[in-house]
């Protein structure tokens, strides 16, 4: 986009850009830089593993009101080759000029004019005979939520990398389960749709015993999904450049099929009394953090359309089995209150491990610095 009016957020076509090629498995990074010198290099890189190797797409997206030319074609090849960077398209809404279209098979540049654009973008959205599969966007409150939470001194913990967000395909499966034609319960259980595995259910109505129930994705079915493109993510999480979209791998029928499997294995219903009127299927953000301190550290991992804590390895003492109230701040270690000591010197909370004593008498718990 050189020479443009303002990089701001209204980038459509770099969002458009960003959408197609994370449908397809890549990661985007937006505004790429050269180097240090903060100059423009390139629009967006797209990248994604196969294998042992990693393809790079780079992008040059024209927003202006008139057609590429071939000097601006040229230039970005240039800029490509300097890169070491084979594949490079550039997109322009407005078309090309002839001799534009001359360079771009001169250098291997592919071009994508609207066209070109408008037919990648409609293979995003799903064919109507499918129920579109919508996709809930991340909450607001994820990013405050999943640092510090629920430890006294928390703020010691430093993301060791940067956040990975993923969306996730979820199946939730309606069931009705009938005995002797009489409705005996009416509920939904929810499927990972990468891995097929349950991992939360609910009833509506009835009573059911051994549903089992997590309840970290029944509340999404109450936030309106947005459909046919990625939704916005908030400021913090957006600058990651570390999105992906998990294909599904379980079907329709597959999750019928387990349904009748998970609520056989409760009662002593016959496969006939189990019906699924309706399988619908949402994208799911999905939040990954490592948190650090000293040479510790900890995954969390978030369901963040509503920001439920899915796994947090700084929940249980790493001293027993209770819950945590503070990292100690000498050898990183989460504990519970009854592991935790504040040295009398400094207030730092300390394990159980690292606390000195000085003193018979007095017994005044330090750290060692302020033991000396
Ligand atoms: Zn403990
Ligand atoms: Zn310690
Ligand atoms: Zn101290």
């Amino acid at each position: 986009m050189a020479a443009q009016t303002g990089r701001d957020s209204s980038n459509l076509v770099v969002d458009m850009v960003c959408d197609v090629c994370r449908v397809e498995g890549f990661e985007v990074e937006k505004n790429v830089q050269a180097g240090e010198s903060e100059s423009h290099f390139v629009d967006v890189i797209a990248s994604r593993r196969k294998g042992d190797k990693t393809q790079k797409v780079a992008f040059e997206c024209w927003e202006g009101d008139r057609q590429v030319n071939g000097r601006e074609v040229e230039g970005f090849a240039h800029r490509l080759r300097s890169a070491g960077l084979p594949d490079g398209i550039y997109v322009s809404p407005k078309g090309f000029t002839g001799d534009a279209e001359f360079m771009a098979r001169k250098f291997g540049v592919e071009l994508w004019d609207l066209a070109k654009l408008k037919e990648r973008v409609e293979k995003i959205k799903p064919p109507e005979r499918h129920k579109v599969p919508g996709t809930l966007p991340v909450s607001r409150a994820v990013a405050s939520q999943i640092l510090a939470h629920g430890l006294e001194n928390g703020s010691i913990l430093r993301l060791g990398s940067m956040p990975k967000l993923e969306f996730r395909p979820y199946y939730f499966a309606d069931f009705v389960l009938a005995q002797s034609k009489k409705k005996v319960a009416r509920g939904v259980i929810v499927f990972d749709g990468v891995d097929g595995r349950e991992c939360d259910a609910g009833l509506f109505e009835g009573e059911l015993k051994n549903l089992p129930g997590s309840g970290l994705f029944l509340e999404c079915l109450e936030i309106e999904p947005s459909t046919g493109s990625m939704p916005q993510l908030p400021p913090e999480l957006e600058m990651k450049n570390s999105v992906t979209v998990a294909p599904a791998t379980a079907t329709e029928e597959t999750v019928k099929a387990r349904v009748a499997e998970v609520l056989l294995q409760g009662s002593n219903a016959h496969p006939d009394d189990v019906s699924v009127p309706e399988v619908s299927l949402l994208h799911i953000p999905i939040v990954t953090v490592e948190l650090q301190t000293g040479n510790r550290s900890y995954r969390k991992i978030l369901q963040a359309a509503t920001g439920k804590m899915i796994w947090d390895e700084t929940r249980k003492c790493s001293l027993c089995d209770s819950a945590t109230s503070a990292v100690c701040e000498d050898c990183g270690a989460v504990v519970c209150h009854d592991h935790t000591r504040l040295c009398s010197s400094c207030r730092k909370h300390l394990c159980t491990g690292c606390v000195t004593i000085k003193g018979v008498i007095n017994k005044t718990p330090l750290c060692r610095a302020c033991h000396g």
